[in-house]
């Protein structure tokens, strides 16, 4: 066998093994459950939230934590894609919905069961609250408010009062 061919023989394999390599660590990453970037929390499929910082694109548990990340930091943080709470799919932030306050947060709930055995039960801050979740129309966000609390207001209006 000559120098080349031995070459391509190596070359080949190479690459069929990194190839292996990256579809099993991608295999591995999607069966992680997806944590927020801010926070740590597990990261609910139906309040998922995109945002982009300076440093790049981040995911958060939800909108509010996202908020609350360029309120804290003073970062320009600006969020790129939110997720319909009833269905679980993609909002654009410029059209979306949010219902804030109400009696649903998906992320404190979260919370409250890790710490329900090492803290007292009281109000402390969180990052997550008030509650802020998105819908694709208005109406389905006063429907939710009707049975769950909460004002209804278009997320424009909501990420413009957290950037003050
Ligand atoms: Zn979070």
């Amino acid at each position: 066998m000559g120098r080349a061919r031995q070459f391509a023989i190596f070359a080949i394999v190479a690459v069929v093994s990194l190839a292996a390599g990256y579809a099993g660590w991608r295999v591995y990453q999607r069966t992680q459950p997806e944590q927020c970037y801010a926070c740590q929390r597990p990261i609910h499929a139906h309040s998922r939230t995109v945002a982009t910082d300076k440093g790049g694109t981040r995911l958060f548990c939800c909108p509010a934590c996202a908020l609350s990340e360029q309120r804290q930091e003073g970062k320009t943080v600006r969020v790129t894609e939110l997720t319909a709470f009833l269905s679980g799919a993609k909002l654009s932030p410029d059209e979306a919905y949010v219902v804030k306050g109400s009696d649903v947060n998906m992320c404190a709930q979260a919370h409250e069961m890790i710490d329900a055995d090492k803290r007292p039960a009281g109000v402390y801050y969180d990052r997550c609250a008030p509650s802020l979740l998105a819908f694709a129309q208005e109406r389905e966000a006063i429907q939710f408010a009707r049975e769950h609390g909460g004002t209804v207001l278009p997320f424009r209006e909501v990420a413009a009062s957290y950037a003050k």
